[in-house]
């Protein structure tokens, strides 16, 4: 029987721990964690993710902040902002929802971010220490993978992981998250030539490709575990993965669904990783 991983019941098991942990301090006298999410424009997708993060914040109790800035915010603007988080003592995570508008350099705004309180994980230092072997911050889309397989006891040492997406935010760090637990990776994108004949080499195939329904059985191989990153809108409206869940189904030994799967885990390693940072700065000697 195919197992479903279910990233929402994770993500809601994770999130009430965070919740109690947070009630606990709070009971102490601590001073609680904080994140900042900085959000620039008017972009809807955007609106609705940080609208998400705002509200599992919230609901573990963090103290939640969304800095609304207008679309023709500068950039010299948004940096003495973030400078200004940066040197908040309060502050224990800073959020820049992407995209930005075209005038301003994600780099240098990425840069800008405190490496320390960097809980998307996006930081050029962040990730350098992720390709060593030595994270601290992890990107949470594929933090939210490994973290899930693992909950799942599914074993990833000499396993052979197939990874369709070379972005920077899920393909390339997952890579090395993959490497750090001992699997073989071969990483895919649109240029990889003969694309089946690797995905029918994974025992683990993950999806980041941003096309609906794209991975089909015949894509995979008989008892692979299948993750499905993507967050498309079918022709009808409705939100699919880069798989396709009914036709993969039968197929394989276990398989994350759309929604409930990663999305759900991307937005608690977010909460994972501020309570993280929150630990360290605020820990018992910090009072309020
Ligand atoms: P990007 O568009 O940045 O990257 C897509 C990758 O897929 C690229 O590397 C591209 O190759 C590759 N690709 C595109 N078409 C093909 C193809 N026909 N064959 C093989 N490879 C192909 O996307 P993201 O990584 O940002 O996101 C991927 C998906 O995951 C999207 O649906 C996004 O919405 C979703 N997502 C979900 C999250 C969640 O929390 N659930 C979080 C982040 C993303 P190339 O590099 O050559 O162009």
């Amino acid at each position: 029987m195919t197992v479903i991983l279910d990233g929402k019941a994770l993500a809601n098991k994770m999130q009430a721990n965070l919740a109690n942990e947070v009630a606990d301090w709070k009971s102490k006298g601590y001073r609680i964690p904080k994140l900042v999410v900085i959000l620039i424009g008017e972009d809807s997708a955007s609106k609705v993710y940080v609208k998400n993060k705002e509200k599992s914040a919230q609901k573990i109790g963090f103290h939640s902040v969304v800095r609304r800035l207008d679309e023709a915010v500068s950039e010299a603007e948004l940096l003495d902002i973030i400078a200004e988080y940066n040197q908040d003592e309060t502050v224990d995570g800073i959020l820049v929802q992407l995209p930005l508008p075209k005038h301003i350099d994600e780099e240098n705004v990425l840069l800008a971010i405190d490496p320390k309180k960097d809980v998307d994980g996006f930081h050029p230092l962040n990730v350098g220490k992720l390709f060593v072997g030595d994270p601290d911050m992890h990107p949470c889309t594929p933090f939210g993978i490994i973290t899930l397989l693992k909950e799942y006891n599914i074993e990833l040492v000499g396993k052979k992981v197939v990874i369709i997406g070379r972005s920077n935010i899920v393909g390339k760090p997952l890579m090395h998250m993959m490497l750090n637990e001992d699997a073989t990776v071969t990483i895919t994108h649109s240029k990889t030539k003969n694309l089946k004949e690797e995905t029918l080499t994974a025992d683990v195939l993950v999806a980041a490709i941003g096309q609906a329904e794209f991975i089909t059985s015949d894509y995979v191989k008989e008892g692979a575990v299948v993750i499905d990153v993507g967050m498309n809108r079918n022709s009808d409206g409705k939100l699919v993965g880069d798989v396709d869940f009914e036709d993969v189904l039968p197929k394989v030994s276990a398989i994350t669904p759309v929604p409930g799967g990663v999305g759900p885990m991307t937005i608690t390693m977010l909460m994972e990783q501020t309570m993280y940072q929150g630990r360290k700065h605020c820990g018992e000697e910090s009072h309020d």
